[in-house]
């Protein structure tokens, strides 16, 4: 890949484009880096519509990097409840406290102090240090990846290294020194609004003089890549338990939704026996089951198809990591999307027996 002599035009057409253009969001107003490192951390891996309430909310309950680094964890995952990949709260909780603690409430300066905090990886590191600092660095996602591919004609697999290092390298040529990450947003906006994944509006782009792709009459056909497996589908028999008014919930230890409460689950049998297996390792003494829903979630390599049962036992013993929770303690808790079938049903149980027995 040749760094184009068009790179400084594109870059002056696309800021003017982005000035009348821009999209409008909570968090595109002031540049400080607390708040855009949030507002990075949460766009990551969710729609950029999506954000704007979150952020707004979660920014309301710890205005500053001391007020979140202050917070239980239980906390910090409940205000990112529904935004998904909590893993990223925790990061964010964990890099609060290093910036609060260690350094005094300051945020690393530039990309590579950036990348020293938990869950800051290139892109976000990149987008911050452009944004907050106005460090000339592309923030290369999928998004920008489409974007300069298309633009330059790119035609080999963008998920190799040696072609994300040669758009990285075509992305830095159209960092302007002035508006760096007026430049990362311009971009963004416009593989978010006209150079969208599979038909690119190339009518209404302000570019496509300029664009290999649009030239070549197939831009659609770009970026070239290479299909990736099928995430893998998983049977999940979810159980909940419950006993006067109450419904078993467990805090998760494993790496996928650690640290969230979870009804006890069966990953790879979503038959209704599933639910005794499960009761005879909690040491508890479990009614039939009855069938409440099905539900389905995708995570990013693998898909939970769900079948959600009840059963009601006698007596509420303690369980290692687990409560049991009525409706109130249910609707509190930190529960991930993946459960939102399995606490309505069981919200819905609890709401009409809560008020018999305590
Ligand atoms: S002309 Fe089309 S393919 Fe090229 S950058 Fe614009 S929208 Fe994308």
């Amino acid at each position: 890949m040749e760094t184009p002599h068009l790179a400084p035009f594109i870059t002056r057409k696309l800021l003017l484009w982005y000035d009348a253009q821009a999209r409008v969001f909570p968090f595109r107003g002031p540049k400080d880096p607390y708040r855009v490192w949030l507002s990075e951390i949460m766009l990551q891996q969710t729609r950029t519509e999506t954000v704007g309430p979150y952020y707004e909310r979660f920014l309301a309950r710890f205005p500053d990097v001391f007020a979140l680094a202050e917070a239980p964890e239980e906390q910090v995952l409940k205000a990112w409840e529904g935004l998904g990949y909590y893993a990223r709260a925790r990061n964010l909780h964990r890099a609060a406290r290093m910036v609060a603690g260690e350094r005094g409430g300051v945020f690393p300066g530039d990309v590579e102090g950036l990348l020293g905090l938990p869950g800051v990886g290139p892109y976000a590191a990149a987008a911050i240090a452009s944004i907050a600092y106005g460090e000339p660095v592309p923030a290369l996602d999928g998004n920008l990846a489409r974007v300069i591919s298309r633009l330059f004609g790119v035609q080999e697999d963008i998920d190799r290294p040696e072609t994300r290092r040669g758009l990285y390298a075509l992305g830095l040529a159209l960092m302007p020194g002035d508006r760096p990450g007026d430049m990362n947003q311009a971009l963004m906006d416009l593989g978010a609004t006209v150079c969208l994944p599979g038909s690119p509006d190339c009518v209404r782009c302000p570019l496509k003089e300029e664009c290999v792709g649009f030239q070549s009459g197939n831009p659609g056909a770009l970026p070239v890549r290479k299909p990736k497996p099928a995430p893998r589908e998983v049977s999940v028999g979810v159980t909940v338990f419950t006993c006067a008014g109450r419904a078993l919930l467990l805090k998760r230890d494993k790496a996928l939704l650690k640290g969230l409460y979870v009804f006890p689950l069966a990953e790879g049998d979503d038959s209704p026996e599933s639910g005794r297996d499960l009761a005879r390792s909690l040491g508890l003494a479990a009614g039939a089951p009855t069938f409440l829903a099905e539900a389905r979630h995708a995570f990013t390599h693998r898909v939970w198809n769900m079948r959600v049962y009840r059963r009601e036992t006698d007596t509420a013993p303690g369980v290692p990591g687990g409560v049991w929770a009525d409706a109130a303690m249910l609707a509190a808790l930190p529960l991930p999307r993946a459960m939102d079938a399995a606490k309505r049903e069981a919200l819905a149980l609890l709401r009409q027996t809560g008020t018999i027995r305590v």
